[in-house]
């Protein structure tokens, strides 16, 4: 099976992308394929990678919004998710890939409940992802021991689900809701296993605070003490950290994710961006679940890290856009280890044509700015994923459908008793 993009607007050059299964095999040169796209009016991007997100969390889409964190969590969100069912899992898995299509995203990390549903919608959707069953032990090293079984098991589902495209990772949710022992098995198996570990680190100044109240150290130390830094740990948020903590993560080569709309909405605070890029860490970019963005939209993300960045450092030359840019298409597949986030012979297809006709876009004085200031999702007109073209001209099969059952259970889910 092979697709040929066709007079392609790439790095500014008119040119063809020849993909020969989930390949990029050429570019440049061929002229036939099984399948030919025109690419006249559009450029060729990388598919966005987003790194931290909770995907069925679209079924709780402003559900609950203008609250601080602990509380939004506590009295809103943890309540409902006490209530879903493997099928919701399922139908809001569905709708978050429909979205993260439609605004050219071709790979996800994500960290749920029952993610076994969420590997089935994953594999009937066509993208690319790394699920994480959320482990939340209430720091109960007891109740830990019965949830790895869990997780170990859940693991195993994911990896049975028959395709490579899907690949299953650890899911501690944070230091705040897991045990100690819980932590320190999960990196043993990480160890063992080869498994990113997905988490969430230092989101909060109170997360920090309750941690060196209770251990006598900030969480990234803490963390170092127990051995729980490694290369394979991708922690979201890092809004709070201090220079010896930076230091650590880059000597572990801990790869980070940054979260700016979730960071912005609740006022978690701003990642020491630039402190972090100095120090040499692999920086992705995640939207975060839908319940605190609200969408699942890269290119919004994008332009909200460059102006947090800007805004909360006084410096406009702040993560400028090719940078910002960088970090959801090459740095997400550094972070996630994944051979994608550029269009260069040999690495996956996975690539998203922009629609160069569209208003907003228009004059294309430097495409990438464009992008990340003037662009929303729906610049995204064609994307493929693996080499597999899963939208053209906007549209995709089943759509409506998907919009419809996931909104029903959407509804049912805010109101079950
Ligand atoms: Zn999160």
């Amino acid at each position: 099976m092979s697709v040929l993009i066709k007079d392609v607007l790439l790095d500014g050059e008119t040119t063809s992308i020849y993909i020969e299964e989930n390949r990029i095999a050429e570019i440049g040169r061929r002229v036939e394929a099984d399948t030919v796209i025109d690419g006249r009016g559009k450029a060729a991007v990388p598919g966005f990678v987003n790194t931290h997100t909770h995907a069925a969390m679209t079924l709780l889409r402003s559900f609950a919004d203008d609250m601080p964190l602990q509380h939004w969590l506590e009295k809103t969100i943890w309540p409902r998710e006490a209530k879903i069912e493997p099928e919701d899992i399922y139908w809001g898995t569905k709708l978050a890939c429909l979205e993260m299509i439609k605004s050219g995203t071709t790979t996800f990390n994500d960290m749920y409940f029952h993610m076994d549903e969420a590997a089935r919608a994953v594999k009937e959707m066509g993208l690319r992802a790394v699920l994480s069953e959320g482990f939340i032990d209430f720091r109960n090293p007891d109740i830990g021991q019965e949830l790895l079984k869990k997780q170990q098991s859940t693991i195993r589902k994911i990896e049975n689900i028959g395709t490579d495209r899907v690949t299953a990772s650890l899911g501690p949710h944070s230091l705040y809701t897991v045990s100690r022992e819980s932590l320190q098995a999960m990196r043993e198996l990480s160890d063992a296993k080869g498994y990113l570990i997905h988490f969430h680190l230092a989101e909060t100044q109170r997360e920090v605070e309750d941690c060196v109240t209770e251990q006598g150290m900030r969480p990234v130390k803490y963390l170092d003490s127990i051995g729980f830094l490694t290369r394979k740990l991708l922690a979201a948020h890092c809004c709070w950290l201090d220079p010896e903590e930076i230091d650590l993560l880059a000597r572990d080569g801990v790869r980070v994710a940054h979260c700016p709309v979730s960071n912005m909405k609740l006022a978690s605070g701003a990642m020491p961006y630039k402190a972090l890029r100095e120090a040499g860490v692999v920086i992705s970019l995640g939207t975060d679940g839908a319940a605190s963005n609200n969408n699942l939209d890269m290119l919004e993300s994008m332009k909200f890290a460059a102006l947090l960045q800007k805004f909360s450092s006084g410096d406009p030359t702040v993560a400028p856009a090719r940078e910002v840019f960088e970090m959801a298409t090459l740095g997400g597949a550094r972070a996630l280890g994944i051979d994608a986030g550029l269009i260069a012979e040999e690495r996956l297809a996975d690539i998203a044509l922009i629609d160069l006709r569209r208003p907003e876009l228009s004059p294309v004085h430097d495409l990438v700015s464009a992008l990340v200031y003037s662009a929303h999702g729906n610049v995204v007109d064609t994307l493929i994923c693996d080499g597999k073209v899963l939208m053209k001209g906007r549209k995709l099969p089943g759509e409506a459908e998907i919009v419809k059952k996931a909104a029903e259970v959407g509804r049912d889910l805010a109101t079950r008793e």
